[in-house]
Protein backbone atom coordinates (compact mmCIF):
# COMPACT_ATOMS: atom_id res chain seq x y z
CA UNK A 1 0.00 0.00 0.00
CA UNK A 2 1.35 3.62 -0.68
CA UNK A 3 -0.03 6.57 1.34
CA UNK A 4 -2.86 7.86 -0.82
CA UNK A 5 -3.48 4.49 -1.88
CA UNK A 6 -2.95 5.12 -5.72
CA UNK A 7 -2.83 2.70 -8.50
CA UNK A 8 0.40 1.51 -10.29
CA UNK A 9 -0.69 3.51 -13.08
CA UNK A 10 -1.97 7.00 -11.26
CA UNK A 11 1.76 6.91 -9.38
CA UNK A 12 3.28 6.30 -12.94
CA UNK A 13 1.44 9.08 -13.87
CA UNK A 14 2.26 11.17 -11.10
CA UNK A 15 5.76 10.89 -11.15
CA UNK A 16 5.93 11.80 -14.91
CA UNK A 17 3.66 14.55 -14.54
CA UNK A 18 6.10 15.77 -11.29
CA UNK A 19 9.00 14.98 -13.75
CA UNK A 20 8.06 17.04 -16.44
CA UNK A 21 6.40 19.67 -14.16
CA UNK A 22 9.48 20.46 -12.60
CA UNK A 23 11.79 19.93 -15.10
CA UNK A 24 10.27 21.86 -17.96
CA UNK A 25 7.54 24.49 -15.70
CA UNK A 26 8.97 25.06 -12.84
CA UNK A 27 12.23 27.01 -14.09
CA UNK A 28 10.00 28.96 -16.12
CA UNK A 29 7.66 29.99 -13.63
CA UNK A 30 9.59 33.54 -12.19
CA UNK A 31 9.68 34.39 -15.99
CA UNK A 32 5.91 33.45 -16.91
CA UNK A 33 5.22 35.97 -14.05
CA UNK A 34 7.71 38.70 -14.80
CA UNK A 35 6.35 38.86 -18.88
CA UNK A 36 3.03 38.49 -17.93
CA UNK A 37 2.76 36.32 -20.96
CA UNK A 38 1.06 32.88 -20.98
CA UNK A 39 4.02 30.47 -22.71
CA UNK A 40 1.89 29.35 -25.69
CA UNK A 41 5.11 26.59 -26.48
CA UNK A 42 4.67 24.73 -22.85
CA UNK A 43 1.23 24.69 -23.66
CA UNK A 44 1.88 22.63 -27.07
CA UNK A 45 4.75 20.71 -24.81
CA UNK A 46 1.45 19.78 -22.30
CA UNK A 47 -0.36 18.63 -25.58
CA UNK A 48 2.47 16.67 -26.72
CA UNK A 49 2.71 14.96 -24.01
CA UNK A 50 -1.05 13.69 -23.54
CA UNK A 51 -1.93 15.89 -20.68
CA UNK A 52 -4.60 18.38 -22.24
CA UNK A 53 -6.60 15.32 -23.51
CA UNK A 54 -5.94 13.65 -20.14
CA UNK A 55 -9.45 12.93 -18.92
CA UNK A 56 -10.85 12.42 -22.74
CA UNK A 57 -11.75 9.59 -24.77
CA UNK A 58 -9.28 7.99 -27.03
CA UNK A 59 -11.48 8.31 -30.10
CA UNK A 60 -10.64 12.22 -29.84
CA UNK A 61 -6.68 11.31 -28.93
CA UNK A 62 -7.26 11.74 -24.92
CA UNK A 63 -6.05 9.45 -22.65
CA UNK A 64 -9.47 8.29 -20.67
CA UNK A 65 -7.51 8.92 -17.25
CA UNK A 66 -10.23 8.94 -14.00
CA UNK A 67 -10.70 12.13 -12.05
CA UNK A 68 -7.86 11.04 -9.57
CA UNK A 69 -5.49 10.89 -12.38
CA UNK A 70 -6.29 14.50 -13.59
CA UNK A 71 -6.06 15.77 -9.71
CA UNK A 72 -2.46 14.13 -9.64
CA UNK A 73 -1.79 15.96 -12.91
CA UNK A 74 -3.14 19.21 -11.57
CA UNK A 75 -1.77 19.69 -8.59
CA UNK A 76 1.67 18.97 -9.78
CA UNK A 77 1.43 21.45 -12.91
CA UNK A 78 0.09 23.79 -10.44
CA UNK A 79 2.61 23.24 -7.68
CA UNK A 80 5.33 24.27 -10.60
CA UNK A 81 3.65 27.67 -11.82
CA UNK A 82 0.00 28.36 -10.35
CA UNK A 83 -0.41 30.49 -13.83
CA UNK A 84 0.18 27.94 -16.14
CA UNK A 85 -1.72 25.14 -14.34
CA UNK A 86 -5.03 28.20 -14.09
CA UNK A 87 -4.87 28.16 -17.73
CA UNK A 88 -4.76 24.56 -17.75
CA UNK A 89 -7.47 23.66 -15.91
CA UNK A 90 -9.53 25.81 -17.97
CA UNK A 91 -8.97 24.30 -20.77
CA UNK A 92 -9.06 20.61 -19.89
CA UNK A 93 -11.50 20.95 -16.86
CA UNK A 94 -14.43 23.13 -18.27
CA UNK A 95 -13.76 23.62 -22.02
CA UNK A 96 -12.93 20.13 -23.54
CA UNK A 97 -14.87 18.51 -20.23
CA UNK A 98 -17.59 20.54 -21.46
CA UNK A 99 -17.53 19.95 -24.97
CA UNK A 100 -16.42 16.22 -24.65
CA UNK A 101 -19.48 15.53 -22.14
CA UNK A 102 -22.51 17.24 -23.81
CA UNK A 103 -20.88 17.62 -27.37
CA UNK A 104 -22.84 16.55 -30.61
CA UNK A 105 -20.46 14.10 -32.41
CA UNK A 106 -20.04 16.87 -35.04
CA UNK A 107 -19.00 19.42 -32.61
CA UNK A 108 -16.87 16.76 -30.71
CA UNK A 109 -14.93 15.97 -34.36
CA UNK A 110 -14.50 19.70 -34.68
CA UNK A 111 -13.49 20.84 -31.36
CA UNK A 112 -12.12 18.16 -29.42
CA UNK A 113 -8.96 16.84 -31.34
CA UNK A 114 -7.65 20.55 -31.76
CA UNK A 115 -8.22 21.36 -27.99
CA UNK A 116 -6.58 18.07 -27.03
CA UNK A 117 -3.38 18.78 -29.73
CA UNK A 118 -2.88 21.90 -28.31
CA UNK A 119 -3.79 23.60 -31.83
CA UNK A 120 -6.72 25.38 -29.83
CA UNK A 121 -7.01 27.01 -26.72
CA UNK A 122 -9.84 27.15 -24.75
CA UNK A 123 -11.87 29.71 -22.59
CA UNK A 124 -15.05 29.35 -20.52
CA UNK A 125 -17.98 32.19 -19.78
CA UNK A 126 -20.12 32.18 -17.12
CA UNK A 127 -19.73 35.30 -15.23
CA UNK A 128 -20.81 38.55 -16.24
CA UNK A 129 -20.12 42.41 -15.26
CA UNK A 130 -23.42 42.08 -13.66
CA UNK A 131 -22.47 38.79 -10.96
CA UNK A 132 -20.47 35.86 -10.79
CA UNK A 133 -22.33 34.46 -7.52
CA UNK A 134 -25.93 34.22 -9.56
CA UNK A 135 -24.34 32.54 -12.11
CA UNK A 136 -27.38 31.15 -13.39
CA UNK A 137 -29.17 34.84 -14.39
CA UNK A 138 -26.93 35.99 -17.49
CA UNK A 139 -27.73 39.26 -18.72
CA UNK A 140 -26.18 38.19 -22.24
CA UNK A 141 -29.08 36.36 -24.31
CA UNK A 142 -29.86 34.94 -27.96
CA UNK A 143 -32.69 35.19 -29.88
CA UNK A 144 -33.25 32.85 -33.02
CA UNK A 145 -32.81 34.21 -36.62
CA UNK A 146 -33.42 31.30 -39.10
CA UNK A 147 -30.76 28.68 -38.66
CA UNK A 148 -28.74 30.66 -36.39
CA UNK A 149 -28.62 32.92 -33.20
CA UNK A 150 -27.75 36.08 -32.64
CA UNK A 151 -26.17 37.01 -29.25
CA UNK A 152 -25.80 40.18 -27.84
CA UNK A 153 -24.28 40.96 -24.11
CA UNK A 154 -20.86 40.80 -22.13
CA UNK A 155 -18.51 37.91 -19.92
CA UNK A 156 -16.26 39.44 -17.04
CA UNK A 157 -12.95 37.74 -15.56
CA UNK A 158 -12.63 35.46 -18.26
CA UNK A 159 -9.45 32.83 -17.43
CA UNK A 160 -7.61 32.61 -21.37
CA UNK A 161 -9.65 34.97 -22.90
CA UNK A 162 -7.10 37.18 -24.32
CA UNK A 163 -5.54 33.73 -26.22
CA UNK A 164 -8.15 31.83 -26.49
CA UNK A 165 -9.73 30.65 -30.00
CA UNK A 166 -12.72 28.46 -28.97
CA UNK A 167 -15.63 30.13 -26.04
CA UNK A 168 -18.14 28.30 -24.82
CA UNK A 169 -20.74 30.47 -22.87
CA UNK A 170 -23.84 30.69 -21.59
CA UNK A 171 -26.70 33.13 -23.02
CA UNK A 172 -30.21 33.67 -21.93
CA UNK A 173 -32.69 31.73 -24.66
CA UNK A 174 -36.39 31.78 -24.83
CA UNK A 175 -36.65 28.69 -23.01
CA UNK A 176 -33.92 29.26 -20.25
CA UNK A 177 -30.06 29.06 -20.25
CA UNK A 178 -28.25 27.85 -22.85
CA UNK A 179 -24.79 26.98 -23.62
CA UNK A 180 -23.05 27.61 -27.29
CA UNK A 181 -19.66 27.35 -28.20
CA UNK A 182 -17.73 30.60 -29.94
CA UNK A 183 -14.72 31.23 -32.29
CA UNK A 184 -12.56 33.91 -32.16
CA UNK A 185 -13.00 36.28 -34.95
CA UNK A 186 -16.80 35.79 -35.38
CA UNK A 187 -18.14 39.10 -36.69
CA UNK A 188 -19.66 41.21 -33.71
CA UNK A 189 -17.14 39.24 -30.90
CA UNK A 190 -14.87 41.46 -29.24
CA UNK A 191 -12.16 40.37 -26.74
CA UNK A 192 -11.01 43.56 -24.10
CA UNK A 193 -7.10 43.70 -23.13
CA UNK A 194 -6.34 42.12 -20.69
CA UNK A 195 -7.12 42.57 -17.02
CA UNK A 196 -4.42 44.12 -14.38
CA UNK A 197 -4.55 41.37 -11.28
CA UNK A 198 -2.79 41.33 -8.14
CA UNK A 199 -1.79 37.82 -9.14
CA UNK A 200 -1.58 34.73 -11.86
CA UNK A 201 0.33 36.90 -13.97
CA UNK A 202 0.80 34.70 -17.52
CA UNK A 203 -2.89 33.03 -16.80
CA UNK A 204 -4.43 36.31 -18.59
CA UNK A 205 -8.46 36.92 -18.13
CA UNK A 206 -9.93 39.65 -20.35
CA UNK A 207 -13.78 40.57 -20.90
CA UNK A 208 -15.98 39.46 -23.63
CA UNK A 209 -18.06 41.47 -25.73
CA UNK A 210 -21.47 39.91 -28.31
CA UNK A 211 -22.69 42.60 -30.31
CA UNK A 212 -25.79 40.47 -32.38
CA UNK A 213 -22.74 37.67 -33.02
CA UNK A 214 -24.44 35.67 -35.43
CA UNK A 215 -23.82 31.76 -33.96
CA UNK A 216 -25.07 28.74 -36.22
CA UNK A 217 -27.46 26.98 -34.18
CA UNK A 218 -25.31 23.79 -34.39
CA UNK A 219 -22.61 25.37 -32.23
CA UNK A 220 -25.30 25.12 -29.41
CA UNK A 221 -23.74 22.56 -26.77
CA UNK A 222 -26.69 20.52 -25.39
CA UNK A 223 -30.17 21.12 -26.03
CA UNK A 224 -31.60 24.83 -25.50
CA UNK A 225 -32.35 25.56 -21.71
CA UNK A 226 -29.82 22.87 -20.60
CA UNK A 227 -26.86 25.27 -20.89
CA UNK A 228 -26.48 26.13 -17.19
CA UNK A 229 -27.36 22.98 -16.00
CA UNK A 230 -24.86 21.45 -18.26
CA UNK A 231 -21.74 24.47 -16.55
CA UNK A 232 -23.16 23.43 -12.78
CA UNK A 233 -22.00 19.95 -13.67
CA UNK A 234 -19.23 20.94 -15.39
CA UNK A 235 -17.98 23.32 -11.97
CA UNK A 236 -19.27 20.10 -9.68
CA UNK A 237 -16.40 18.44 -11.10
CA UNK A 238 -14.74 21.42 -11.53
CA UNK A 239 -14.46 21.91 -7.79
CA UNK A 240 -12.60 18.69 -7.11
CA UNK A 241 -9.99 19.67 -9.98
CA UNK A 242 -9.72 23.21 -8.46
CA UNK A 243 -8.98 21.87 -5.34
CA UNK A 244 -6.23 20.04 -6.73
CA UNK A 245 -4.33 23.42 -8.29
CA UNK A 246 -5.24 25.00 -4.99
CA UNK A 247 -3.21 22.27 -3.13
CA UNK A 248 -0.35 22.56 -5.39
CA UNK A 249 0.35 25.69 -4.61
CA UNK A 250 0.42 25.78 -0.67
CA UNK A 251 2.35 22.59 -1.22
CA UNK A 252 5.00 24.66 -3.31
CA UNK A 253 4.87 27.20 -0.33
CA UNK A 254 4.95 24.82 2.19
CA UNK A 255 8.36 23.18 0.61
CA UNK A 256 10.44 26.74 0.64
CA UNK A 257 9.23 27.12 3.79
CA UNK A 258 10.67 23.96 5.03
CA UNK A 259 13.93 24.89 2.87
CA UNK A 260 14.37 28.58 3.96
CA UNK A 261 13.73 27.62 7.74
CA UNK A 262 16.58 25.25 7.70
CA UNK A 263 19.45 27.54 6.08
CA UNK A 264 18.34 30.81 7.75
CA UNK A 265 19.77 31.53 10.84
CA UNK A 266 19.14 33.46 13.65
CA UNK A 267 20.72 33.83 17.54
CA UNK A 268 23.15 31.43 16.14
CA UNK A 269 20.73 28.55 14.90
CA UNK A 270 18.64 27.86 12.03
CA UNK A 271 15.26 29.55 12.54
CA UNK A 272 13.71 25.64 12.18
CA UNK A 273 15.22 25.15 16.24
CA UNK A 274 12.41 27.68 17.41
CA UNK A 275 9.18 26.36 18.23
CA UNK A 276 7.38 29.57 17.04
CA UNK A 277 8.59 28.23 13.47
CA UNK A 278 8.37 24.97 13.52
CA UNK A 279 4.65 24.99 14.94
CA UNK A 280 3.12 27.46 11.57
CA UNK A 281 4.80 24.87 9.63
CA UNK A 282 3.80 21.18 11.11
CA UNK A 283 0.21 22.95 11.00
CA UNK A 284 0.62 24.06 7.24
CA UNK A 285 1.51 20.42 6.36
CA UNK A 286 -1.02 18.74 8.31
CA UNK A 287 -3.69 21.62 6.45
CA UNK A 288 -2.54 20.96 3.56
CA UNK A 289 -2.67 16.78 3.70
CA UNK A 290 -6.26 17.32 4.94
CA UNK A 291 -6.88 19.26 1.20
CA UNK A 292 -5.15 16.53 -0.65
CA UNK A 293 -7.13 13.86 0.99
CA UNK A 294 -10.47 15.86 0.66
CA UNK A 295 -9.68 16.40 -3.02
CA UNK A 296 -8.83 12.39 -3.78
CA UNK A 297 -11.63 11.36 -1.73
CA UNK A 298 -14.06 13.75 -4.09
CA UNK A 299 -12.43 12.53 -7.17
CA UNK A 300 -12.63 8.44 -6.05
CA UNK A 301 -16.68 9.38 -5.38
CA UNK A 302 -16.87 10.46 -9.12
CA UNK A 303 -15.14 7.76 -10.41
CA UNK A 304 -17.21 5.95 -8.08
CA UNK A 305 -20.30 7.23 -10.03
CA UNK A 306 -21.62 8.87 -6.72
CA UNK A 307 -22.72 12.42 -5.98
CA UNK A 308 -20.54 14.47 -5.22
CA UNK A 309 -21.60 18.63 -4.74
CA UNK A 310 -21.03 18.67 -1.36
CA UNK A 311 -17.89 16.81 -1.33
CA UNK A 312 -16.32 18.87 -4.54
CA UNK A 313 -17.70 22.29 -2.17
CA UNK A 314 -16.08 20.84 1.42
CA UNK A 315 -12.59 20.22 -0.58
CA UNK A 316 -12.69 23.44 -2.42
CA UNK A 317 -13.84 25.67 0.25
CA UNK A 318 -11.58 23.67 2.28
CA UNK A 319 -8.12 23.63 0.53
CA UNK A 320 -8.79 27.91 -0.25
CA UNK A 321 -8.95 29.11 3.27
CA UNK A 322 -6.14 26.16 4.28
CA UNK A 323 -3.89 27.54 1.22
CA UNK A 324 -4.16 31.23 2.37
CA UNK A 325 -3.24 30.29 5.46
CA UNK A 326 -0.15 28.44 4.31
CA UNK A 327 0.64 30.92 2.06
CA UNK A 328 0.50 33.51 4.61
CA UNK A 329 2.96 31.12 6.99
CA UNK A 330 5.12 31.09 4.37
CA UNK A 331 5.72 34.17 3.88
CA UNK A 332 6.09 34.99 7.66
CA UNK A 333 8.70 32.29 8.25
CA UNK A 334 10.70 34.24 4.83
CA UNK A 335 10.73 37.96 7.23
CA UNK A 336 11.74 40.15 5.32
CA UNK A 337 12.92 38.33 2.60
CA UNK A 338 8.93 36.74 2.07
CA UNK A 339 8.13 40.22 1.66
CA UNK A 340 10.30 40.72 -1.42
CA UNK A 341 9.78 39.25 -5.27
CA UNK A 342 13.46 37.18 -4.59
CA UNK A 343 11.28 34.69 -3.19
CA UNK A 344 8.65 32.99 -4.75
CA UNK A 345 6.54 32.76 -1.70
CA UNK A 346 4.85 36.44 -1.88
CA UNK A 347 3.43 34.93 -5.50
CA UNK A 348 2.14 32.03 -4.08
CA UNK A 349 -0.06 33.83 -1.96
CA UNK A 350 -0.99 36.59 -4.76
CA UNK A 351 -1.86 33.28 -7.00
CA UNK A 352 -3.69 31.13 -4.43
CA UNK A 353 -6.14 34.49 -3.65
CA UNK A 354 -7.86 34.00 -6.72
CA UNK A 355 -9.01 30.57 -5.61
CA UNK A 356 -10.88 32.28 -2.87
CA UNK A 357 -12.70 33.62 -5.78
CA UNK A 358 -12.99 32.32 -8.96
CA UNK A 359 -15.36 29.01 -9.39
CA UNK A 360 -17.43 29.92 -6.64
CA UNK A 361 -16.59 32.13 -3.83
CA UNK A 362 -15.56 31.01 -0.04
CA UNK A 363 -19.54 31.94 0.64
CA UNK A 364 -20.90 30.30 -2.68
CA UNK A 365 -19.23 27.13 -1.32
CA UNK A 366 -20.72 27.41 2.14
CA UNK A 367 -23.90 28.04 0.64
CA UNK A 368 -23.86 25.08 -1.58
CA UNK A 369 -22.91 22.64 1.65
CA UNK A 370 -25.27 24.05 3.88
CA UNK A 371 -27.92 23.59 0.80
CA UNK A 372 -26.79 19.81 0.63
CA UNK A 373 -26.17 19.28 4.05
CA UNK A 374 -29.33 20.97 5.87
CA UNK A 375 -31.35 20.22 2.57
CA UNK A 376 -31.15 16.55 3.96
CA UNK A 377 -33.23 17.59 6.67
CA UNK A 378 -37.20 17.34 7.07
CA UNK A 379 -38.17 21.17 7.78
C1 LIG B 1 -8.50 35.63 -11.76
C2 LIG B 1 -9.93 35.26 -12.03
C3 LIG B 1 -10.23 34.37 -13.05
C4 LIG B 1 -11.57 34.06 -13.36
N1 LIG B 1 -11.84 33.25 -14.42
C5 LIG B 1 -13.14 33.05 -14.78
C6 LIG B 1 -13.46 32.28 -15.96
O1 LIG B 1 -12.59 31.75 -16.63
N2 LIG B 1 -14.76 32.16 -16.31
C7 LIG B 1 -15.77 32.73 -15.59
O2 LIG B 1 -16.92 32.57 -15.97
N3 LIG B 1 -15.50 33.46 -14.46
C8 LIG B 1 -14.22 33.64 -14.06
N4 LIG B 1 -13.92 34.38 -12.93
C9 LIG B 1 -15.01 35.03 -12.23
C10 LIG B 1 -15.30 34.45 -10.86
O3 LIG B 1 -15.88 33.17 -10.98
C11 LIG B 1 -16.21 35.47 -10.13
O4 LIG B 1 -15.41 36.61 -9.85
C12 LIG B 1 -16.80 34.89 -8.87
O5 LIG B 1 -17.73 33.88 -9.16
C13 LIG B 1 -17.47 35.97 -8.02
O6 LIG B 1 -18.35 36.75 -8.78
P1 LIG B 1 -18.26 38.35 -8.68
O7 LIG B 1 -16.85 38.75 -8.90
O8 LIG B 1 -19.31 38.93 -9.57
O9 LIG B 1 -18.60 38.67 -7.17
P2 LIG B 1 -20.06 38.83 -6.56
O10 LIG B 1 -20.93 37.74 -7.00
O11 LIG B 1 -20.51 40.24 -6.78
O12 LIG B 1 -19.75 38.64 -5.01
C14 LIG B 1 -19.16 39.67 -4.20
C15 LIG B 1 -19.11 39.17 -2.75
O13 LIG B 1 -20.45 38.93 -2.28
C16 LIG B 1 -20.54 37.59 -1.80
N5 LIG B 1 -21.87 37.05 -2.11
C17 LIG B 1 -22.56 37.10 -3.27
N6 LIG B 1 -23.74 36.50 -3.15
C18 LIG B 1 -23.80 36.02 -1.88
C19 LIG B 1 -24.80 35.30 -1.13
N7 LIG B 1 -25.94 34.89 -1.66
N8 LIG B 1 -24.52 34.99 0.18
C20 LIG B 1 -23.35 35.38 0.75
N9 LIG B 1 -22.39 36.06 0.09
C21 LIG B 1 -22.63 36.39 -1.20
C22 LIG B 1 -19.45 36.81 -2.51
O14 LIG B 1 -19.08 35.66 -1.78
C23 LIG B 1 -18.35 37.85 -2.60
O15 LIG B 1 -17.64 37.86 -1.38
C24 LIG B 1 -12.60 34.66 -12.59
C25 LIG B 1 -12.29 35.52 -11.53
C26 LIG B 1 -10.98 35.82 -11.24
C27 LIG B 1 -10.67 36.78 -10.12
Amino acid sequence: MNKYQLSADQLDTREAIRKFAQERIAPQARQIEESNEFPRELFGELGEQGYLGAAQPPEYGGAGCDAVTLCLILEEISRASGAVGNSFNTHVSLVTELIGTHGSPAQKDKYLRDLISARKMGAFGLTEPSGGSNAGAPLTHASADGNDYLLTGSKAFITNGPIADIFVITVKTETGVSAFILERGMPGFEIGPPDQKMGMHGSPTSSLYFDQVRVPRENMLGPEGHGFKAFAQALDRGRVNVAALITGIAQASYEASVVYAKERQQFGKPIAAFQGVQFPIAEMATEIEASRLLTLNAARMFDAGLPIKLESSMAKWFAAEAALRACDTAISVHGGYGYLGDFPVERYYRDVKMYHIAEGTANIQRIVMAREILGRYPM
